[in-house]
């Protein structure tokens, strides 16, 4: 066997929740063989599998049975170019934000708003990561993943990944595909998307009037050291809480109750922010132990330390039942929980 499998091992380094729980058998695999050795070494002792990248999505609530399987699978490639455009692929393991910096020293353009996501390549597509207006769905190309029903390996183009807002088909059936590899369309020429919260002032702020992609992934840097707490230092998953998508009849009876809601249209729809509602609720800054609302970005739920997930699970649960009843709206969490 080339699997080199630990037993009772910690996961608190691999969660950016910092949750010390443990996993009964855990593994790295670094490629398609291993991934297969491993899926196979579960499966014929019936044993759970939970399969993770850069653990930074997810609330750990329990130890782990079985196995859990992290992506370590690294590459990176230029796949084809024609023109200014130039297809790229990575493997499932390589962390996200390396990624996007060597993509922005080749001269491609196209994933600098999404700079210092945490986690890896492979869990990306998953949630369709998204911030400052540009989500992966706008620079997706096609991924490669394993069916762990039925062993078989295909590729997806972007109109059968089912991709909407923080979801994807992968999300909606949790557990079924098992990315291998991701392609992103990029260019040499394309437009930077600017108009998004501060991110033109702050280029401003910094004396750039005609800004490159790496301009904008080191202003969009900026600003999310000042205001996203680091995972290395306060445990968290970034926000807790998508933002919810109500009906606009909904949303402007709220506005006159609220006038300073934040609200954006979204489709027919309207998003609320719901950092704003939990604000407004009075739960940013609150601590009960070690399980908290960050103090800065109401969205974060934190772990000063000892937390457990099912402390941090309750309190989300307080949360989605305060607001459902000021504001008549329901909080759905995003982060995966096991
Ligand atoms: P994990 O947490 O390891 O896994 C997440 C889910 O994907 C799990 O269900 C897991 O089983 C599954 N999974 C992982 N890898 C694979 C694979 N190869 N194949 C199949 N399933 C897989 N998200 C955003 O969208 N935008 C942001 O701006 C953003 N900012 C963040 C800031 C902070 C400080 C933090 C802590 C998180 C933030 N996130 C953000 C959330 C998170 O970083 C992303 O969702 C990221 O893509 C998760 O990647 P990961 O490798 O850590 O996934
Ligand atoms: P922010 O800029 O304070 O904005 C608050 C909310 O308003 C955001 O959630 C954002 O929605 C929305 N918003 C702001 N400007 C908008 C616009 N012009 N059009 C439409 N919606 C707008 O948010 P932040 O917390 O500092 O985060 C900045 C970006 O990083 C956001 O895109 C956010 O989603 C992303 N982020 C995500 C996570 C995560 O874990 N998912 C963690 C940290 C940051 P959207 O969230 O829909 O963009």
């Amino acid at each position: 066997m080339n699997l080199q499998l630990l037993n009772n091992l910690s996961l608190k380094p691999y969660n950016s929740f910092g949750i010390d729980v443990s996993a009964e058998q855990f593994v790295d695999v670094h490629d398609d063989a291993q991934i297969r050795e491993a899926l196979h070494y579960a499966e014929a002792r019936q044993m759970p599998l939970l399969v993770i990248g850069g653990g930074s999505n997810l609330l750990l609530t329990r130890d782990r049975e079985g196995l859990v399987m992290r992506m370590a699978s690294r590459g990176v490639r230029i796949v084809s170019e024609k023109g200014t455009q130039v297809v790229v692929e990575a493997e499932a393991g390589e962390p996200w934000h390396p990624f996007v910096v060597h993509c922005l020293e080749l001269g491609l353009v196209g994933l600098e708003n999404l700079s210092l996501i945490p986690g890896t390549v492979g869990a990306a597509p998953m949630q369709n990561i998204g911030a400052y207006g540009v989500e992966i769905k706008d620079v997706f190309h096609s991924l490669t993943a394993l069916d762990r029903q039925t062993g078989e390996v295909r590729d997806f183009l972007g109109h059968e990944c089912a991709f909407g807002y923080r979801d994807s088909l992968f999300k909606q059936h949790l557990g079924r595909w098992l990315i291998l590899r991701v392609r992103f369309a990029l260019s040499r020429e394309a437009a930077l998307h600017l108009d998004y919260g501060p991110v033109r002032q702050r280029l401003q702020e910094q004396g750039i009037s005609e800004p490159t992609a790496m301009d904008v992934s080191q202003a969009i840097c900026s600003i999310r050291l000042e205001k996203l707490p680091n995972p290395a230092e306060l445990g968290n998953a970034g926000s807790f809480f998508k933002n919810p998508v109500i009906p606009t009849a909904q949303a402007q009876a709220l506005k006159v109750r609220y006038p300073g809601l934040v609200a954006y249209p979204q489709g027919d729809e309207v998003k609320l922010a719901a950092g704003w509602l939990i604000e407004q609720a009075g739960w940013k800054g609150f601590r009960e132990g070690d399980a908290g609302v960050h103090r800065l970005q109401a969205l974060v739920l934190v772990n000063y330390g000892h937390a457990t997930g099912r402390q941090l699970q309750s309190l989300a649960v307080r949360i989605q039942a305060d607001i459902a009843e000021r504001f008549g709206v329901e909080l759905e969490m995003e982060p995966n929980l096991y």
